[in-house]
C-alpha cells in the first residue's frame, strides 16, 4: 500500500527539526479526546525512507533536487540547520525495531554532526523494546522521546482508552532514563471532566512525581468533534471544566508534583494561561502567578478561545 506523508505534527520544541516520517497515525489510535483516534497507522517502506535521506544528503550537501520527492521535502531542507530531526508520526517508536535502528544508522552516516533525534512515543512502544534496545538507539543519537501521559488517574486512562496504565507509564519512565534518553511528558488539564476533576489532578500530580521527567508540559483539554469525549459532551455525559476551574487543576499539579530537575510549563496554545519554570527551584513563583490569576478572576488575562490551539 502506498505510504500517505502525514501532516506536520510535532512538540514545540521540535520547530527547528527535519521531520522525517516513519510512520503515518498512531497504533494506539483509541484515546477518545485525540485527533490521530481517526487514523490508522501506516508503515513507511525503509527503502522510501532511505531515499529521503539521500535526497536529503544531495541537497544539503550539492544544492541537488532529486526528481521523485515531494515538494515539502525541500521546503523542510530549506529552512533546517542541520541539528535535529524529528521522527513523525504519532508514534514513530512503533516502526519495527531493527528498522529503526537501520534508519538511524543510515541518517547518522549520512549526518554524522546530527545533535539529536527526537519521536513521539507511546507507553505500549517504550514497554515493547528492551533496556538495551533503547540504549542502542540512543548510541545512534535518539535522545528524546515525547510521551502523552495525559493522566495518572487509572479511572480517567480507562475510559479515554488510553491503553497504559499508571504503573505501566512509571515503568516505561524509568525504561527511558535508565537508557539515557530525555524524557518529555504532556498531561491534559480537564481530561476527568468536572466529575473527576479532584482525583484526576491527584493522581497527575502523584504520576508526575513517580515519572520524574526531564521536561513536563500541561495542555488543556480541547473537545473536537467527532471524538469519544465531544459525543459524550454532547449527550450530556461529560462536562467541561471552565477556564479558572483548569487553572486550579493546573495549580494543584504544580503544588502536588516534585522532580528531581524538570522544566515545567503551560505554554501549549491550548492553554488559557501559560507559566514556565524549571522544578523544583521556581515552584514558589509559579504558584504565585496561578494566585494572582486565580484571585482575580478576570477572563481579559486568559488566552481567548479564538488564540486557543490544539
Ligand atoms: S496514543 Fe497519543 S497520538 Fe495516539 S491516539 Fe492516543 S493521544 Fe493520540
Amino acid at each position: 500500500m502506498p505510504f500517505n506523508r502525514p501532516e506536520i505534527i510535532r512538540p514545540p520544541s521540535e520547530h527547528d527539526s527535519y521531520y522525517l516520517p516513519l510512520t503515518s497515525g498512531c497504533s494506539n489510535n483509541t484515546c477518545g479526546f485525540c485527533a490521530f483516534s481517526f487514523t490508522k497507522l501506516g508503515i513507511r517502506d525503509l527503502d522510501e525512507v532511505k531515499q529521503e535521506i539521500d535526497a536529503m544528503y544531495l541537497y544539503v550537501n550539492n544544492n541537488i533536487m532529486m526528481p521523485g520527492q515531494p515538494d515539502i521535502v525541500y521546503y523542510i531542507l530549506s529552512r533546517w540547520n542541520g541539528r535535529k530531526i524529528f521522527l513523525q508520526d504519532g508514534d514513530a517508536l512503533v516502526y519495527p525495531y531493527p528498522k529503526l535502528l537501520e534508519a538511524l544508522q543510515y541518517l547518522n552516516g549520512k549526518f554524522p554532526y546530527l545533535q539529536r533525534i527526537a519521536s513521539y512515543a507511546t507507553p505500549q512502544d517504550i514497554l515493547r523494546r528492551s533496556v538495551d534496545e533503547l540504549k542502542a538507539l540512543r548510541d545512534q543519537k535518539l535522545g528524546i522521546l515525547y510521551v502523552g501521559v495525559e493522566s495518572g488517574d487509572d479511572e480517567v486512562l480507562s475510559h479515554v482508552q488510553k491503553g497504559a496504565t499508571h504503573d505501566q507509564m512509571v515503568e516505561a519512565a524509568r525504561k527511558v532514563k535508565e537508557a539515557g534518553i530525555l524524557l518529555s511528558v504532556t498531561v491534559i488539564l480537564g481530561l476527568g471532566g468536572v466529575k473527576g476533576s479532584e482525583k484526576h489532578v491527584a493522581e497527575t500530580a502523584r504520576i508526575l512525581t513517580e515519572m520524574d521527567p526531564d521536561f513536563a508540559g500541561a495542555l488543556t483539554l480541547t473537545l473536537i468533534p467527532g471524538t469519544q469525549l465531544h459525543n459524550e459532551m454532547e449527550q450530556g455525559r461529560f462536562e467541561l471544566i471552565t477556564p479558572f476551574q483548569s487553572l486550579q487543576e493546573l495549580r494543584t499539579i504544580v503544588e502536588k508534583s516534585s522532580f528531581t530537575n524538570c522544566f515545567f510549563s503551560s505554554m501549549h496554545a491550548s492553554n488559557y494561561f501559560a507559566i514556565r519554570g524549571n522544578m523544583p527551584e521556581d515552584k514558589a513563583k509559579m504558584l504565585k502567578q496561578l494566585d494572582m490569576i486565580i484571585a482575580r478572576r478576570d477572563p481579559a488575562l486568559l488566552r481567548p478561545e479564538f488564540m486557543r490551539g490544539l
